[in-house]
C-alpha cells in the first residue's frame, strides 16, 4: 500500500480540496490547520491520525498548524492532560512553535460575539430546563416547538445574559440559545444552546466565569479567531457544519472551511476517552500509559516509535469511509520499523540450564555476534560463552515427536554465534522436573559452522549462566479478547478484557550487554520479539516490556487474500 500522507506524490480528498483552493488563490494562498483536543484525558491512536493529518497537511503546503486546547468545559479538564497532550504531539514529531492556544482565552471575545447576536435578534435567553428543552426540540421525524421565551425583547435578553454572566442564577437555571429554526430537519439547528450556567472552577480561568460556551458555539469562533483556513475534524461533526457556518455567517466574521474525515477505529481495543478513563479509574490497567492502552503514551511505553505510528496512519489513508482497521496492521508497522533499527540481543525468557560436559571448567570465551543483520553499520559485539548456559525450556523436549527439530537427547543443534551442541542426558529433581540438560560441544564448530559440512536442523539462542542478568519481562497481549468489545448489547466491554493481556515472567536471563541499553530504545530479543526497557526499572532490577512478537499476522492476512 502507498503512504498517503507522508508521500508528497500522493494525495487524498482533503489535499485535493486544498490544492483547488490554492489554485484559486483562496485565503491569499495561506494554509492554516489546527489540532483541537479537549484536555479531558490522554490522547489515543485515533487522535494520532488527526494530529498527523493536520500537522502534515500544513507541512506539505508550507502552512501552519496550531495546537489548541478546546477547554470550554470546566467539569472534567485537568492540567495533567494538557501536559501529556503536549508531550504526545512533540513525540509524534510535530512542532506548534509559539502557537499553543486555549479556547478559554477567547471567552471574553466569545461573550462579545454572543452580545452581537442578541442585538441582531439571533439569540435569546431561555428559562426551560434541560428536560423541557429536549421535549420542545421534537424528534428527527417531528418538528420541534418554539420555546415560550423565544420572543423576549433584545433589551431583556441583554440584561438577562449579563446577569447570567454575573452569577445571579444557579447552575442550569438559564441558557442562551441561537434563534434559528425549531422545524429544521437538522436537529442541531433547532435553537441550539450557546451558553449554559455552570458554577464550577475552570483549570485556566479559575472562578472568573460561570457561563460556559458549548462546542458548537465555540469551535467555529476559535477557528475564525485563529485564522484557520481548513478545519479538519471527524465525521460526527458533519451534521454540525450547517451550524458552524450559520454562526460565522450571522456574525459576518472570517469563515474557515470545516472538512470531515472518518475516525480511526481499531479492533481489539476501544477508542473513547470516557471508556479509557473508566479502565484507568477502576484499575483494570495501571494507568493511562499502561502498555496495553491504545493511548499514545501507552504505545510509547509499549515500544512503539513515532515512525511506526506515522507509517500506520499513512497506510490507512484519509477518506470518508467508516471502517475498522486491523490491529495486525499497526503491529506490522512497528515490526517493519524496528526490524530496521533495533539491535539484536540474546534473552532467555523461560530458562532451563544446559551443562556442556566437555567444556573446560572456569573458561569463558568471547564470541562475536552481529548487532543488526539489517544494518551493517550497527556493528558487532562480544558474547561470553561458558560451560553452563541457559536456553528456552521449550527448545528442549524429552519425548520429541519426529518433526521437532530442536534439542532432544541424541540430537545436535546450533547455538547461535557459538557451537554445535549435542544433548546426551538430562537430570531431574524429585518432582520429575528437568533441572539440567547435559550436552557435549564440538570445538571445531566455533562460530556456528562445521568444517566437515555437516548440517543441523535448528539454531537456538542461549545465554551464559554466570554472566546473565536476571530480569523481569512483561509479556503483553491485546487488551480485549474479542475483536469488537462494544458489539455485545447485553454485556459491558469490561467483560471482554483479555485475562492474559499481561503475563509477568520473573526469571528471565539476558546477555550482559543489555546492561547498557538506553531507556526508551526498543531492542530485539532474538526469536522472541521486540522489547523495551520499562520506566519501572531501577538500579537493582531491569524490567522489559514486550512490544510485539516476531510473528507477523498482517503478512499472513495479506498472503491469504492473494
Ligand atoms: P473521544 O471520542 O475518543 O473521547 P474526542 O473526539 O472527544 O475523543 P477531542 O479531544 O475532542 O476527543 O478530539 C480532538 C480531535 O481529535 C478532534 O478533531 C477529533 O475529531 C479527533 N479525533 C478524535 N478521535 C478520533 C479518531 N478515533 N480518529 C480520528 N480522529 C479523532
Ligand atoms: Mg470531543
Amino acid at each position: 500500500m502507498e503512504k498517503m500522507i507522508e508521500n508528497k506524490e500522493n494525495t487524498n480528498f482533503i489535499h485535493q480540496i486544498i490544492e483547488k483552493d490554492l489554485l484559486e488563490g483562496k485565503n491569499d494562498k495561506r494554509i492554516h490547520t489546527r489540532f483541537p483536543p479537549e484536555p479531558n484525558g490522554y490522547l489515543h491512536i485515533g487522535h494520532a491520525k488527526a494530529i498527523i493529518l493536520s500537522f502534515s497537511t500544513a507541512e506539505k503546503y508550507n502552512g501552519l498548524c496550531n495546537l489548541r486546547f478546546d477547554d470550554t468545559n470546566p467539569m472534567k479538564e485537568e492540567e495533567e492532560f494538557v501536559k501529556s497532550i503536549k508531550e504526545n504531539v512533540k513525540w509524534l514529531g510535530y512542532d506548534w512553535a509559539d502557537r499553543c492556544y486555549f479556547a478559554s482565552n477567547y471567552f471574553e471575545k466569545m461573550y462579545d460575539y454572543a452580545v452581537q447576536l442578541i442585538k441582531k435578534g439571533s439569540a435569546y435567553v431561555c428559562d426551560l430546563n434541560g428536560e423541557e428543552i429536549r421535549k420542545y426540540r421534537g424528534t428527527p421525524k417531528m418538528s420541534g416547538e418554539n420555546s415560550p421565551y423565544r420572543d423576549r425583547s433584545v433589551d431583556e435578553n441583554l440584561e438577562l445574559f449579563k446577569k447570567m454572566r454575573d452569577g445571579e442564577f444557579s447552575t442550569g437555571e438559564k441558557t442562551l440559545r441561537a434563534k434559528i429554526d425549531m422545524s429544521s430537519s437538522n436537529m442541531n439547528m433547532r435553537d441550539p444552546i450557546m451558553y449554559r450556567i455552570i458554577h464550577s472552577e475552570h483549570h485556566n480561568t479559575g472562578n472568573k466565569w460561570c457561563i460556559y460556551p458549548t462546542y458548537d458555539w465555540a469551535h467555529g469562533l476559535e477557528d475564525s479567531i485563529e485564522n484557520i483556513t481548513h478545519s479538519l475534524c471527524t465525521l460526527e461533526f458533519e451534521d454540525h457544519r450547517p451550524l458552524y457556518d450559520w454562526f460565522l455567517d450571522e456574525l459576518n466574521v472570517y469563515h474557515p472551511q470545516q472538512i470531515e474525515f472518518s475516525r480511526l477505529n481499531l479492533n481489539y481495543t476501544i477508542m473513547s476517552k470516557r471508556k479509557l478513563a473508566e479502565l484507568v479509574e477502576n484499575k483494570y490497567v495501571t494507568g493511562w500509559d499502561d502498555p496495553r492502552m491504545p493511548t499514545i503514551s501507552g504505545l510509547k511505553r509499549r515500544g512503539y516509535t513515532p515512525e511506526a505510528i506515522r507509517d500506520f496512519v499513512g497506510r490507512i489513508g484519509i477518506s470518508k469511509n467508516e471502517g475498522v482497521v486491523d490491529m495486525a496492521l499497526l503491529e506490522h508497522c512497528l515490526r517493519d520499523d524496528l526490524n530496521k533499527k533495533a539491535l539484536r540481543f540474546m534473552a532467555v525468557l523461560n530458562p532451563i540450564k544446559v551443562v556442556i560436559d566437555n567444556y573446560p571448567e572456569n573458561q569463558t570465551e568471547e564470541l562475536e555476534a552481529i548487532n543488526n543483520p539489517e544494518d551493517e553499520s550497527a556493528g558487532k559485539r562480544k558474547l561470553p560463552f561458558s560451560k553452563e548456559l541457559y536456553i528456552e525450556k521449550d527448545d528442549f523436549m524429552e519425548d520429541a515427536p519426529k518433526k521437532f527439530w530442536r534439542l532432544t537427547v541424541g540430537r545436535e543443534v546450533r547455538l547461535r554465534y557459538a557451537y554445535f551442541i549435542k544433548a546426551t542426558s538430562i537430570s531431574k529433581d524429585e518432582n520429575g522436573e528437568i533441572t539440567e540438560i547435559h550436552c557435549t560441544y564440538d570445538p571445531e564448530t566455533k562460530g556456528g559452522n562445521a568444517p566437515d559440512g555437516r548440517k543441523v536442523k535448528s539454531t537456538i539462542h542461549w545465554v551464559s549462566a554466570k554472566d546473565a542478568i536476571d530480569t523481569e519481562v512483561r509479556m503483553y497481549d491485546r487488551l480485549f479478547s474479542i475483536s469488537n468489545p462494544l458489539s455485545d448489547k447485553e454485556k459491558s466491554y469490561l467483560e471482554f478484557i483479555n485475562p492474559d493481556s499481561l503475563k509477568i515472567l520473573e526469571n528471565c536471563k539476558l546477555e550482559p550487554n543489555l546492561k547498557n541499553i538506553n531507556n526508551g530504545e526498543a531492542v530485539q530479543f532474538e526469536r522472541n520479539g521486540y522489547f523495551i526497557l520499562d520506566k519501572d526499572s531501577n538500579d537493582k532490577k531491569q524490567i522489559f516490556n514486550l512490544a510485539v512478537t516476531l510473528r507477523d499476522q498482517w503478512k499472513k492476512i495479506q498472503k491469504n487474500k492473494k
